[in-house]
């Protein structure tokens, strides 16, 4: 069902202006895969202002999207029902808690959440076992809540030009309740073990400072023989030279994805380095490579929205076989083709 907002028009738009940035001043907005245009204050609110939920904008009561409920996409909108890449309160520059994330996405029409906080130094400056708890817990969080299939997951930091990940060389003597292992465990493998996906990313590009476009690919590869790696976390963002062909090849080859990122696209449009995304999607497309959605959303209003995403992929006439966030069947089919089965 498609509420209709009532007396707004797109002259003060908050689904492009405050949401996704895509209002370039106040009375300019772009739809997705369509060039700017004029908003006069009595202009009808356009389709994709009447299919945002105003639930998801805190203005009204969030519910759970049954899916005969589901809020209708534009018919020139992607089909994306999972958002794999978001954060909670606990990644300590985000704001928002598991459940509202799960509301949004549920308001957001979204079938499939995966939570992916931050596991990276940046959380903590010195790695205490309390500090990392939080992943050792992750079995508490239902399967289904509000209707949303929810995932665990994690984006880890890789750390070096070998494609070692954050805590791979950390370990802990002592429970969080203070009593003594039997021998040390490992951070990275307490982690990982209850996440159903990893998304690996680079964050602090310092260590890659000289390398070279083989030791870049090199780093690639290695961190996708990583069994818990699914998807390489924003890598036009991140913006490191690599091998594309290299690179896209094996993620092809071992069922893993490329993410495409709503946050960095909204950030890169702003700097005017759009190209280096657009360049690795349009790849993904001819190479046949699938690619996850992430909204990399750090707060509950952006979880699920995929504006600036749709627009890439009209761009590039990507395929839509290649959306591995099509529905909840496909993403979760990828998974566990690519990492195994599920824990319950
Ligand atoms: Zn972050
Ligand atoms: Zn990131």
């Amino acid at each position: 069902m498609t509420s209709r907002a009532s007396g707004s028009t797109c002259g003060d738009c908050v689904f492009f202006g405050e949401r996704t940035g895509i209002v370039r001043t106040k009375n300019v907005c772009e739809r997705p895969g369509e060039g700017l245009r004029t908003i006069e204050k009595d202009a009808a609110a356009c389709d994709f202002y009447q299919v945002s939920p105003r639930a998801s904008f805190g203005l009204g009561t969030a519910r759970a999207a049954a899916p005969a409920e589901r809020l209708a996409r534009p018919a020139s909108g992607w089909q994306i029902l999972c958002d794999t890449h978001c954060h909670t309160l606990f990644s300590r520059h985000a704001y928002s808690t598991l459940e509202e994330n799960v509301r949004a996405a549920a308001a957001q029409g979204m079938e499939l959440l995966g939570v992916t906080d931050h596991y990276s130094s940046m959380l903590y400056a010195q790695q205490t076992v309390q500090d990392w708890q939080y992943f050792l817990n992750l079995w508490a969080w239902p399967r289904r809540w509000q209707g949303v299939r929810l995932l665990r997951g994690c984006e880890a930091d890789i750390v070096d030009l070998d494609g070692n990940i954050f805590g791979h060389d950390i370990f802990f003597d002592e429970a969080i309740n203070g009593s003594k292992y039997h021998r040390p465990h490992n951070l990275k493998k307490m982690a990982f073990a209850q996440c159903d996906y990893v998304i690996a990313s680079v964050h602090n590009k310092d260590f890659t400072e000289g390398a070279s476009r083989e030791q870049i690919t090199r780093m690639y590869l290695r961190v996708l023989e990583d069994p818990k790696v699914l998807i390489l976390g924003h890598v036009g963002r991140t913006g490191l030279d690599f091998d594309m062909d290299t690179v896209l090849g094996t993620v092809k080859e071992r069922g893993k994805l490329i993410e495409v990122n709503e946050s960095s696209l909204i950030e890169q449009k702003r700097e005017g380095s759009y190209d280096r995304c657009r360049q690795i999607v349009s790849r993904c497309a001819e190479l046949g490579v699938s690619i996850s959605f992430g909204s990399d959303a750090h707060i509950a209003s952006l979880v699920g929205h995929h504006e600036a995403v749709d627009a890439l992929l009209d761009e590039v006439h990507f395929p839509q076989e290649l959306v591995a966030c099509r529905d909840a069947e496909t993403f979760t089919g990828v998974v566990e083709s690519a990492i195994g089965p599920m824990a319950e």
